[in-house]
């Protein structure tokens, strides 16, 4: 009897330890932290503040469209098995808690914010703080990271206050003011920040299509103002683009939102800094900007 109960006595003690050995925060294994990232939003904010410190999952992959995802059982594994996750936000991504508690919000205590419009990081400001946000909660885990992180954040919040910048230097001089987008609603931080006005068809969350109404109303719109080029995006079919191009002579260009990602310029690395520049040089194009 005596035996029995040193080893049931030994049993729950090493449950205990396996219980508290499993509870216990997990530690960067090869000098790596293994972080799970929603969408390329918080990846490429990682990047750019962690660099080769952390190996990246990127949850949404390239090529699927942001607001329409959904997570299938590699998901909830691939984030189970990260030692951080980090979201953009719950208003985009709502699947982010459900999956795990631990997920980490990157858009939270922003100075911007526009109630309609939740792609929060078109914003330079907010693009900051949210890597700010992911820098603090990394080095408040993982203090010893401090001294590599910190460069890293402050090269991030220069190259935030540069693109600040051009945009507003370029798009003070545009000879047009207005974004025609044959795509969704998300670039309501560019238009607000620059002083333009978007006009967009598809509804912020992208669940809304246009009407043929509306469509036939954006086409006469083009038609009256004698608007040269149109806006689309990447992720979006293109035939709309093409068939109300086709209708008003217009010419077609890109704007990416950085929420979604192809699969092309995941495989080129392209960074948030990038994109934005790119978008840059597409309004400045489109909107006949001086600087473009
Ligand atoms: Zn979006």
């Amino acid at each position: 009897m005596k035996n029995y109960f040193i080893k049931t006595a030994v049993l729950f003690l090493c449950a205990a330890v396996f219980v508290s050995c499993s509870k216990e925060e997990p530690k960067p294994q090869d000098g790596k932290l293994n972080i799970a990232v929603s969408s390329y939003v918080p990846y490429t904010f990682a990047k750019s503040v962690l660099g080769d410190m952390a190996t990246l999952t990127l949850l949404i992959p390239p090529g699927v469209e942001a607001h329409a995802f959904e997570p299938s059982p590699k998901t909830i594994k691939d984030v189970k098995q990260a030692q951080i996750f980090f979201y953009t936000s719950n208003h985009l991504e709502p699947w982010a808690l459900k999956i795990d508690k631990r997920g980490v919000m990157l858009a939270a205590n922003l100075p911007q914010v526009l109630p309609n419009d939740p792609h929060v990081w078109m914003n330079f400001d907010n693009a900051k703080i949210m890597a700010k946000n992911l820098a603090d909660y990394v080095v408040k885990k993982y203090p010893n990271l401090n001294d590599e992180i910190k460069p890293r954040y402050s090269t991030f919040a220069m190259e935030m206050e540069s693109l600040k910048f051009l945009y507003s230097k370029i798009m003070s001089t545009c000879k047009n003011d207005t974004i025609y987008h044959v795509g969704h609603l998300a670039f309501g931080y560019i238009a607000r920040d620059y002083g333009l006005k978007f006009k967009a068809l598809f509804s912020a969350d992208m669940e809304q299509e246009p009407s043929a109404k509306e469509i036939a109303n954006l086409v006469k719109e083009i038609k009256e103002n004698d608007v040269k080029y149109i806006f689309s995006e990447e992720q979006l079919n293109p035939a709309l683009a093409k068939t109300i191009a086709k209708e008003t002579g217009v010419k077609i260009l890109m704007l990416n939102t950085v929420e979604g990602i192809t699969k092309q310029e995941f495989t080129e690395g392209k960074t948030y800094q990038d994109l934005m520049l790119e978008n840059l040089k597409n309004l400045a194009i489109g909107l006949e900007c001086k600087g473009e």
